[in-house]
């Protein structure tokens, strides 16, 4: 079993000026990809041969966990990107995160300060746990909540190699342009 690169939902340039066509070249292009090539180079004699992305994230260590949870993680990111989709939640997920954050404008507070003020390189999570409460997480390097038992639900990437060409070092001002991208009708369909 070998795994593939998932085609996007949306053309390289679709993300513009929010994310450009060069970052979206090289950020799927490359780093994803790369992921793919360097996990199915790992897998033969791993013990992981026949294990799905979650299986291998949730069971394996090193290498073959980095490039898989980074393959799951790109995928999950990329995939909640629509620029023309809804841009607030509704229905059972807009109440939840009224419940657990107060207001959909503070939880972009949380979430927007997780992954500003995440050191190094990784990714801000919005997850929920199995009683349903909702949860901000910072996980560094490949990190993902399904390790933690969570359901993860929306991700931003921090790591440079996500805004770098079009941000430089101001990782804020990637994150702002991130909230115009997200469509919440997939948010809500994963919650
Ligand atoms: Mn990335």
């Amino acid at each position: 079993m070998s795994f593939s690169l998932p085609q996007l939902r949306f053309a390289a340039d679709a993300l513009d000026p929010h994310i450009s066509q060069r970052t979206i070249e090289f950020h799927y292009g490359k780093h994803h990809q790369a992921y793919v090539n360097n996990l199915n180079g790992l897998l033969p004699g791993s013990g992981f041969e026949n294990a799905s992305l979650e299986e291998i994230i949730t069971n394996a260590s090193g290498p073959v966990f980095n490039n898989a949870a980074q393959i799951w993680n790109h995928t999950f990111y990329f995939e909640a990107f629509d620029p023309a989709g809804r841009k607030s939640p509704e229905g059972p997920l807009a109440g939840a995160i009224d419940r657990d954050f107060g207001d959909f404008a503070a939880f972009k507070d949380a979430f927007t300060k997780a992954a500003a003020t995440l050191f190094g390189s990784g990714w801000a999570w919005l997850a929920k746990n199995d009683q349903g409460k909702l949860h901000i997480l910072q996980e560094s390097n490949a990190g993902n909540p399904l390790t933690q038992g969570m359901t993860p639900l929306l991700t931003c990437d921090v790591w440079e190699h996500a805004y770098y060409l079009d941000y430089q070092n101001r990782r804020p001002d990637y994150i702002a342009a991130f909230w115009n991208l997200v469509d919440w009708s997939v948010v809500e369909e994963r919650f």
